[in-house]
C-alpha cells in the first residue's frame, strides 16, 4: 500500500549515521496486538458491556474479546484469505464484535477501515473503492443499508454479518456472506500475532467531508500505541480500571476517540450503545450500568439534557463528560456542571487521531473564578503535539491570547499526507500541509502563552464583514444561551455593503416565546454591536452532518436558493 514514509525511514533498528553512542535500549515495535495481549492479560477481567436493547445487556471480558479476536484473525486468514496489508472494513455500531476487529485485523497484518454509516450511499460506495476493501463485517441491522449498496462494490468478496438482523436482502449478492458467529466457532484462541513494522498502517478512517471530499487517513500501529498512552494521561481523559466508559462516539469516527485502544492499556470498562444511541435509551444505560465517564459531541448531550429536564434518572455515577467535535456550548457545560457532571472540552480531527487538545485548568485556576473560562477553551496540547498559529499572509502568530490566524500542528499521532489510493501515491494539498509538513486544520483562533487553544471558527465558516472577522460559533454560544433557543446556527451570508453578513438560524425550545428582537437584544449585552445580525430565521432543526455536526454547507445552500423565510430587523 502506498503508505507516506517520507518522514523517517521505516527501519526502526537504523543506525544514526555517525553516532558514536548507541542507545542500549530494546528495539521493541509500539504494535496493536501488544496492547491486546496486555488488556486481555493483565486486564482480562474487565468488560465490554454492549446494550441489546432488551433484556440483560450483553457482557464480553477483555480476555474473551482476546481469544474471539484471535479466532477472528484465523478466519480471516484462514477461511477468507486475508493476507498481508488488505484492507478490512467494518460496517458496525459500537459494540464487543467491533472491538474484536478493532484488535484483530491490525494485528494479523492486516489493515482497519471503518465505514461512517450516516453516509450517503453513494460516498461509501466510492470510499470503499478507493480503500480497495475485500472484506466487510457488518452488522446485521445494517443490511438494509448495506444490501443495494452491494451490487456497486465489485471489490468486496467477503461479507461477514454479526448480530440480529434479516440477512434476506443479501441473497443473490457477488460477495460470499459469511456468519461471524460461525467463522470463529471452532478456531484456536490464541494467534501467533506478527512482529510487525510499527510504521506499517494498521487503520484507516475517511474524514466526514464536512468542508470537502472525504479524505483517506491511514494511521499506524505506532501512531496509535502513543495516542493511547496520551489518552491514558491524567491530564488528557486519566481513566483508570475503576471506571466504566459510555463509548458513544462512533468507532467509525477516528477511532471513538481512542478510546478502545486506550481502554485495553489500562482495564477501563466500555459501555457500548449499539444502535440505541437515542436520548431515551442513552439515559436509561446510565441509570443501569452506572458509567463514570461517557465521550459525545455536543448534539448527543443536547439531546440527553433535554430528556433528562423532561425525565429525571439516576445519572449520579457519570462525573466525567468528554465532549469534543464541535465546539462545547457554555449553556451546555453549566447545565451538565448543575447535574454533577463535569465536562471536559476536547478538540480533535480525523488527521489528528483525533485527540489533539484537552481543557484541564491548570492547577492555579482550580477552584478561582479563571476555572470555567479555562474549561471552555479547547483546552492544551500535550506533549507530543506541537503547535503554531498562521496569520493571513503565512507569518507566525505570538501565544498572546489575542492574536488569532489559522492552527497548524505537528507531532507522531498526526497525519502528514492523505491516502492516495492502491495505486495513487499519498498526496499533500497545498491547503492541508504547509511547505515544511505541519498539517494545517483550518480552524482559526488564538493560543494562550500557557498553551491553551481557543477556537473562534472554522477558517470557511468564519464571517467577513467588512474587513473585519466575526466568529459564528460565538454568536451561537450566546444565542444558546437564551432559554427559549434549543440550537442556533450562524452562518455568513453575501452582503452588497459589507462582504458578508451573518444569518441566525434558529431552533426554539417547544411553546417558546422570544421573537427577533428580544433575540437580538440578548445577543447585544453579549457581543459587539457591529457583529449583531440583521437577518434571522426561525428553522425546526439545524441540518447535521453525518458525525453530527452543524451542516451550515446545506444552510448556506437554503438561504441561496431562497428556501428559509428571512426576516430583517
Ligand atoms: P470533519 O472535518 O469532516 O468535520 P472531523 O471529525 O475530522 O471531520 O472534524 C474535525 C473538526 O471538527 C476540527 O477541524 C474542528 O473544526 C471541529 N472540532 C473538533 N473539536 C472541536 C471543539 N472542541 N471545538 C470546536 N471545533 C471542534
Amino acid at each position: 500500500m502506498a503508505a507516506e514514509s517520507a518522514h523517517r525511514s521505516p527501519t526502526f533498528s537504523a543506525k544514526p549515521p555517525e553516532a558514536a553512542v548507541l542507545s542500549t535500549m530494546q528495539d521493541v515495535p509500539l504494535l496493536i496486538s501488544r496492547i491486546l495481549t496486555h488488556g486481555s492479560t493483565i486486564h482480562g477481567g474487565s468488560q465490554v458491556i454492549t446494550w441489546t436493547g432488551e433484556g440483560a445487556p450483553q457482557r464480553r471480558s477483555f480476555a474473551e474479546i482476546g481469544s474471539r479476536a484471535a479466532q477472528l484473525a484465523h478466519a480471516l486468514h484462514d477461511d477468507l484469505g486475508v493476507r498481508g496489508d488488505d484492507r478490512v472494513a467494518t460496517l458496525m455500531w459500537n459494540n464487543a464484535e467491533h472491538v474484536e476487529a478493532y484488535f484483530a485485523v491490525p494485528s494479523m497484518g492486516a489493515v482497519l477501515h471503518t465505514l461512517n454509516l450516516r453516509l450517503p450511499a453513494n460516498q461509501l460506495a466510492w470510499i470503499v473503492g478507493h480503500a480497495s476493501d475485500r472484506v466487510i463485517i457488518a452488522n446485521g441491522s445494517l443490511l438494509p443499508l448495506l444490501g443495494p449498496l452491494l451490487p456497486h462494490l465489485p471489490g468486496v468478496e467477503h461479507v461477514v454479518v454479526s448480530g440480529p438482523g434479516d440477512r434476506s436482502v443479501l441473497e443473490g449478492a457477488s460477495a460470499r456472506v459469511h456468519e461471524y458467529e460461525e467463522l470463529l466457532a471452532g478456531k484456536p484462541t490464541t494467534y501467533d500475532w506478527p512482529e510487525l513494522d510499527e510504521l506499517q498502517a494498521a487503520a484507516m478512517c475517511y474524514t466526514s467531508g464536512t468542508t470537502g471530499d472525504p479524505k483517506g487517513v491511514v494511521y499506524s500501529h505506532r501512531s496509535v500505541y502513543l495516542h493511547s498512552m496520551q489518552v491514558n494521561m491524567a491530564q488528557s481523559m486519566g481513566l483508570t480500571d475503576a471506571d466504566t466508559s459510555l463509548v458513544v462516539v462512533p468507532q467509525f469516527h477516528v477511532n471513538a476517540w481512542g478510546l478502545p485502544h486506550a481502554t485495553f492499556m489500562t482495564g477501563v470498562n466500555m459501555l457500548m450503545p449499539d444502535r440505541f444511541l437515542q436520548p431515551g435509551p442513552l439515559a436509561e444505560m446510565i441509570e443501569a450500568e452506572r458509567p463514570t465517564h461517557a465521550a459525545a459531541v455536543p448534539t448527543i448531550w443536547q439531546g440527553l439534557l433535554a430528556e433528562l429536564t423532561a425525565k429525571p434518572r439516576d445519572v449520579s455515577s457519570l462525573t466525567q463528560v468528554t465532549i469534543g467535535g464541535s465546539a462545547c456550548p457554555p449553556a451546555l457545560m453549566a447545565a451538565f456542571d448543575e447535574l454533577g457532571m463535569r465536562v471536559c472540552h476536547a478538540w480533535g480531527m480525523t488527521e489528528t487521531s483525533p485527540l489533539g487538545t484537552i481543557a484541564r485548568p491548570p492547577a492555579h485556576a482550580v477552584g478561582t473564578d479563571e476555572e470555567f473560562a479555562y474549561r471552555l477553551t479547547q483546552g492544551r496540547f500535550p506533549a507530543g503535539v506541537e503547535a503554531r498559529l498562521s496569520g493571513p499572509g503565512g507569518e507566525r502568530l505570538p501565544w498572546d491570547g489575542e492574536s488569532a490566524g489559522e492552527l497548524e500542528v505537528r507531532g507522531p499521532w498526526i497525519a502528514g499526507a492523505y491516502f492516495g489510493g492502491t495505486d495513487g501515491e499519498a498526496f499533500r494539498p497545498e491547503d492541508k500541509f504547509s511547505a515544511d509538513g505541519w498539517l494545517k486544520t483550518g480552524d482559526v483562533g488564538t493560543i494562550s502563552h500557557d498553551g491553551f487553544l481557543t477556537l473562534t471558527d472554522r477558517a470557511k465558516d468564519v464571517i467577513k464583514s467588512g474587513g473585519e472577522w466575526i466568529s459564528s460559533v460565538d454568536l451561537e454560544n450566546a444565542l444558546m444561551a437564551h432559554p427559549d433557543v434549543a440550537e442556533a446556527a450562524v452562518v455568513a451570508v453575501p452582503d452588497d455593503k459589507w462582504g458578508e453578513r451573518p444569518l441566525a438560524t434558529v431552533v426554539l425550545k417547544e411553546g417558546a416565546t422570544a421573537d427577533f428582537e428580544t433575540l437580538r437584544a440578548f445577543l447585544a449585552e453579549r457581543v459587539a454591536k457591529w457583529q449583531l445580525p440583521e437577518r434571522w430565521t426561525v428553522i425546526p432543526a439545524v441540518p447535521k452532518t453525518s458525525v453530527g455536526k452543524f451542516d451550515k454547507k446545506v444552510i448556506r445552500k437554503q438561504y441561496a436558493s431562497g428556501e428559509l423565510d428571512v426576516t430583517q430587523i
